[in-house]
Formats: structure tokens, C-alpha cells, sequence
């Protein structure tokens, strides 16, 4: 069978509704610095956020994990 199915008119277009899910990611990173060495661990909703932080010490930090992290899945850590 070929050409387009009519099942999914408008379920799965593109340009669906209710895009704006509030994913949000944890990464843990580390100072570039051997001497610091201090790891942060940061929420960012994108990875552009990630690759601005940097170090308290002024280093740029590099990144070590991420994690999607959705918050209606968040167990009670308090
Ligand atoms: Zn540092």
C-alpha cells in the first residue's frame, strides 16, 4: 500500500499542540581545573545553559552527565 494514511489527520501533524513540555535536564559537571576539581550539578532546560555556566573559580566546567529529568516523575528528595 502507498501514499499518505487518513487515520492520522491530526494527531500526529507536526505542528501538534501542547509542545511546551517542561523537560528540563541534569547534567553534573566539573571544573576544568585540577585544583578545584569542584562538581556542580546543574538544571537546565537546554544545552546551550550548560555550556555557559561555568566554575565559581572562573573555569569553564565540562560536563560529565545528563539526565532528562521530568518533574512530574520527581520523587519527595525533602
Ligand atoms: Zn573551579
Amino acid at each position: 500500500m502507498s501514499g499518505a494514511g487518513p487515520a492520522c489527520k491530526r494527531s500526529c501533524g507536526p505542528s501538534g499542540s501542547g509542545g511546551t513540555l517542561a523537560r528540563v535536564l541534569i547534567a553534573t559537571l566539573i571544573c576544568s581545573d585540577e585544583d578545584c576539581a569542584q562538581e556542580h550539578d546543574l538544571v537546565a532546560d537546554d544545552l546551550d545553559a550548560l555550556d555557559a555556566a561555568a566554575c565559581a573559580c572562573g573555569c569553564t566546567l565540562v560536563v560529565l552527565t545528563i539526565s532528562d529529568w521530568s518533574p512530574a516523575e520527581l520523587p519527595l528528595l525533602v
